[in-house]
């Protein structure tokens, strides 16, 4: 059974992150979206809110489950005995941070390999912070998250704004 881990911070989903997230699923038995906790960062949701949408968005992939974790993903990934961490490439800029971030999780765990899919034309100007600055000033999201999250992701950005 091939198994991969997809970790992210999710804060919050977007259709980008969907859309690997479904791309995965096709490619292994069983794909673990992991949202990585960094006590560092200033999430606007909480873990177990970045949890629960995700779920409510994949709950029709039947070969995916959402977890958390604050530690390292590549001992995460051995832990949970997966063979590749996923991550989504939007554009050459991603690239850098992820192949090093890639070299280094193969240090740590020779045992998982990185894999990298590439978004879709139609995702690649997607991030969460593009999501949080159109909502903060009141445009139109809904085409950028998946509708099951969509009410949440409205009523706490706006709520902050
Ligand atoms: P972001 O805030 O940039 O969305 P995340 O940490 O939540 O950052 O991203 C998790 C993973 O999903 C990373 O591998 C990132 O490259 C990938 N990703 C994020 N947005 C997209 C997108 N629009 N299309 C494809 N992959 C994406």
């Amino acid at each position: 059974m091939t198994k991969a881990v997809y970790p992210g911070s999710f804060d919050p989903v977007t259709n980008g992150h969907l859309e690997i997230i479904r791309k995965a699923a096709a490619l292994f038995d069983h794909v673990v979206v992991l949202v990585a906790v960094n006590a560092a960062k200033n999430c606007t949701f909480n873990a177990k809110e970045r949890v629960q949408m995700l779920r409510d968005c994949t709950a029709d992939i039947p070969n995916v489950t959402v977890d958390s974790s604050d530690g390292l993903v590549a001992h995460y990934a051995e832990h949970m005995q997966a063979c590749a961490i996923v991550k989504g490439l939007r554009a050459m800029s991603d690239f850098d941070a992820e192949f090093q971030q890639a070299l280094v999780n193969r240090r740590l765990n020779p045992h998982v390999e990185t894999v990298f899919i590439p978004a879709d034309s139609d995702n690649m100007f997607l991030s969460s912070g593009v999501v949080k600055q159109v909502c903060a000033l009141h445009g139109d999201i809904s085409a950028f998250v998946p509708p099951q999250a969509l009410p949440q992701i409205i009523a706490r950005l706006k709520a902050k704004s």
